[in-house]
């Protein structure tokens, strides 16, 4: 099963000993045993001490990622444990909903694969060649233990690329139908499986959104910007606000206003990009109470970092002006490369260029069905900051 021994430099043990699960190439003395791409390897210390068990794929950036720091066969068995675990994690942390995400990657000891249950179904995205490439292992176990009608692949990541992956979308079990409605909160939504973003709904946003819910008041006025398919300003319709959604896609918002409707309830829904819309809704005088910036990752590449610190300042310096005082601005980041400090310094700087002065109320992360390992600090990636305008 285990087909090549990579040996870590010397002094590169200590992070994999310290449940970091990526190994770098530079990190690599030397490869025995020829594996191929996506093949099982077992990773020693310079002495030829065990370290572990991972994938291997010389291409990308991260050639070995880790599955298990045990020596145990990596079978069905093993990832039938690994789901058992995470749903043990899940048990008090996921309530209120019959969505949430069972495998998220490296945080649940996958590297490379991430399952999302809506309702009786699963939607999973496969990261890794070497994930890939373990599917007859995995595959039976999320039929055994979660037993779904259906099980639907939706890997189409840029980064699978690097990997020499092509994107794919396909049925990998029994049936999943187009649209599966899900509840969150007493609020029904479909997820549109094949067409959707992602795997079809942002499970990762729903403690944000309950978040919301309990501090709107009635007949405040909440703008949700990137809203996709409504959640956020669904959440503050229920309580009686003025919601008004903005989404470039127009299949996202016309799912928005079918999710009003099946709710019975009432929101604003406009079809825009946001960067132009903001500075146009200024001129037309709108105001707010409550604005939501939930932006894509926009710019996932290494290099692309100055252009998603410059997105970020246009949204807040573009959107301050629609609040009043005591308006609230809830900006949200999902790009992990962008960490809480740097999305401080850029919406004191949008603020300061503003003239504006803003209080942190809060500051929140993404559900818990998406853990954040400690020892991963890029398994960290959704940041909210709640802030008031003095
Ligand atoms: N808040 C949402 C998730 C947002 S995901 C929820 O909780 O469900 C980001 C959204 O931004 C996507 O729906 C995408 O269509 C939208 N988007 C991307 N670029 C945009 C732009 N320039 N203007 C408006 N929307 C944009």
């Amino acid at each position: 099963m285990l087909l090549g021994i990579i040996t870590l430099k010397s002094g590169c043990e200590k992070k994999i000993r310290h449940f970091y699960p990526w190994v770098q190439n530079g990190e690599i003395h030397s490869v025995e045993g020829n594996p191929a791409p996506g093949d099982l390897v077992k990773v020693v210390d310079s002495q030829g001490g065990f370290l572990g068990i991972g994938t291997y794929n010389p291409a990308p950036r991260f050639p070995v990622r880790i599955l298990t720091l045990e020596q145990k066969p990596i079978d069905t068995a093993f990832f039938v444990r690994r789901l058992e675990q995470a749903l043990q994690k899940r048990k008090h942390t996921v309530h209120d909903t019959n969505a949430f995400r069972v495998l998220f990657s490296e945080s649940d000891g996958v590297p490379g694969l991430i399952a999302d249950q809506f309702d009786q179904y699963l939607v999973v995205q496969v990261r890794t060649l070497g994930m890939e490439r373990l599917k007859p292992l995995w595959l039976p176990a999320l039929q055994e233990v979660l037993q779904p009608k259906g099980i639907l692949e939706r890997s189409e990541m840029e980064s699978r690329k690097e990997e020499g992956l092509p994107p794919f979308i396909g049925l990998l079990a029994g049936e999943v139908p187009d649209l599966i409605p899900i509840q969150e909160s007493g609020l029904e939504f479909l997820v549109p499986t094949r067409t959707g973003l992602k795997t079809g709904f942002y499970l990762d946003q729903r403690e944000n959104r309950r978040q919301l819910a309990r501090l709107v008041r009635p007949e405040e006025r909440v703008l949700d910007l990137f809203c996709y398919t409504g959640a956020f300003a669904l959440y503050s319709a229920k309580v009686g606000a003025h919601a008004h959604g903005v989404d470039i896609l127009p299949e996202a918002i016309q799912l928005a206003q079918q999710h009003a409707e099946r709710n019975h309830l009432r929101a604003d829904w406009t079809t825009a990009n946001a960067f132009e819309w903001l500075p146009q809704a200024h001129a037309r005088g709108e105001q707010y109470d409550w604005i939501l910036l939930d932006p894509p990752a926009i710019a996932k590449k290494r290099g692309q970092r100055e252009s998603l610190r410059w997105a970020l300042w246009k949204l807040v310096y573009h959107a301050l002006p629609l609040l009043g005082e005591g308006g609230r601005l809830v900006v949200c980041s999902c790009a992990y490369q962008m960490d809480l400090g740097t999305m401080l310094d850029i919406v004191r700087l949008a603020s300061t260029d503003r003239q504006r002065r803003l209080t942190v109320e809060d500051v929140s992360f993404q559900a818990p069905d998406h853990p954040f390992l400690l020892q991963f600090p890029e398994s960290l990636y959704l940041k909210c900051l709640w802030l008031r305008v003095d």
